[in-house]
């Protein structure tokens, strides 16, 4: 969901606008020009910062490889001698506009009807704002920082989302004897383990660039990493978390640290323990409030007038120096043609 490094309401007197600025083009005549995002669902869609993203490259690409003297004389012969601007359509923009849809971007909510192919679902449960279920992406990672300027310039307001919870069971049948575990004690376990090792490593020998100095340094940090005694062992830590909590008068006590080889024999583990340190999935991760699809339904109320609903591209041809993209309405099934200077491709 990255979008243009810029984001496209930030200036504020300009026009609702499907293109940021910079990619009108250069003393272009505002309202000249108009371009429709074409969507083929039922319900509703928007421009999505996918398809904006993909609009400015497309543009930028277009503008360089353009022969303008060729481009011109093109454009004179297919209008009878008279130059002419014609629109920019952006056949299958995602990020639906409203109702569960269309694009990829889906929230579900209580009595919603899901039709995927072969299958129709009911959402069974209540309908109440804070009840919703992001089908497709629920995660707005911290450098997706294009969809996070649209967020704040359309006003549809953010919250943390917790995407790394350590007090979730992980679960692999080949470790543990197939017992799940709490992420935390997993983790802190693991590493403890492995800084146990390392630590065992640490001396003469290991490396001749290290001198006695740099090891010595070495051994405290991994020591102070996995949380090890005196004698560089490790005999489980409280970032692994309690048999017994502590509270009032009572020390608590620590659980027993899980055995390495163990947890090893779980394929899945490793990924499951690192997953958030990968770097779309590092906290923090953001959410729209009350869904996701907030951002198609804000894209939706200030784009509206460019988007034409239920329309099917049936076929994109180049046509000279542009384009024409043929379209059926799906309402009336009337076919339609548009011919361009540019088409900017969002179908998936
Ligand atoms: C399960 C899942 C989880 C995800 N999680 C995340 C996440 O957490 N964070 C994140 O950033 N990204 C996530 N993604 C990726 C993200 O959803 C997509 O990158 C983004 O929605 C793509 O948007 P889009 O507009 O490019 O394409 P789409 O959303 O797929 O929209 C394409 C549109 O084109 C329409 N179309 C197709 N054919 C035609 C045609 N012939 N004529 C007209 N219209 C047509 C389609 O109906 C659709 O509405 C996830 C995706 C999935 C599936």
């Amino acid at each position: 969901m990255c979008g243009p490094a810029s984001s496209l309401f930030w200036r504020s007197r300009e026009p609702p606008s499907l293109y940021p600025p910079d990619v009108r083009g250069p003393g272009r005549p505002r309202g000249r020009r108009r371009s429709r995002v074409r969507n083929v669902d039922g319900h509703g869609a928007a421009a999505s910062a996918g398809a904006l993203r993909r609009s400015a490259e497309a543009h930028a690409a277009g503008r360089r490889q353009r022969c303008q003297g060729r481009r011109d004389r093109c454009r004179y012969l297919r209008h009878g001698g008279r130059p002419r601007t014609v629109g920019r359509p952006v056949p299958g923009a995602g990020l639906r506009g409203a109702g569960p849809g269309g694009g990829r971007n889906r929230t579900y909510r209580g009595g919603d009807v899901v039709t995927e192919t072969g299958s129709t679902q009911r959402v069974r449960w209540d309908r109440d704002p804070d009840l919703y279920f992001n089908a497709g992406p629920s995660r707005l990672p911290h450098h997706h920082e294009a969809i996070l300027g649209y967020c704040r310039d359309l006003g549809v307001p953010l919250q943390v989302m917790v995407n790394d919870n350590r007090h979730a069971f992980l679960h692999d049948a080949d470790a543990l004897g197939g017992r799940p575990e709490r992420a935390r004690r997993m983790i802190n376990d693991t590493r403890g383990a492995v800084a146990e090792l390392a630590a065992r490593a640490v001396g003469p020998g290991l490396d001749r660039r290290l001198s006695e100095e740099d090891l010595a340094l070495v051994r405290d940090f991994v020591r102070a990493y996995g949380e090890l005694d005196e004698n560089y062992r490790y005999r489980g830590s409280s970032r692994a978390g309690y048999a017994e909590p502590p509270g009032g008068p009572t020390p608590g006590r620590i659980l027993e640290p899980l055995d390495l080889v163990d947890i090893a024999k779980g394929g899945l583990l490793p990924l499951a323990m690192l997953f958030g340190e990968i770097y779309e999935m590092q906290a923090p991760i953001m959410e729209p409030i009350g869904g996701m699809d907030a951002i198609a339904h804000a894209f939706y109320r200030r784009t509206r007038r460019f988007i034409t609903l239920n329309a099917q591209v049936t076929r994109l041809r180049r046509l000279g120096c542009g384009a024409r993209v043929t379209w059926r309405d799906r309402t009336t099934q009337r076919v339609r043609t548009w011919d361009a200077d540019h088409v900017i491709v969002t179908v998936p």
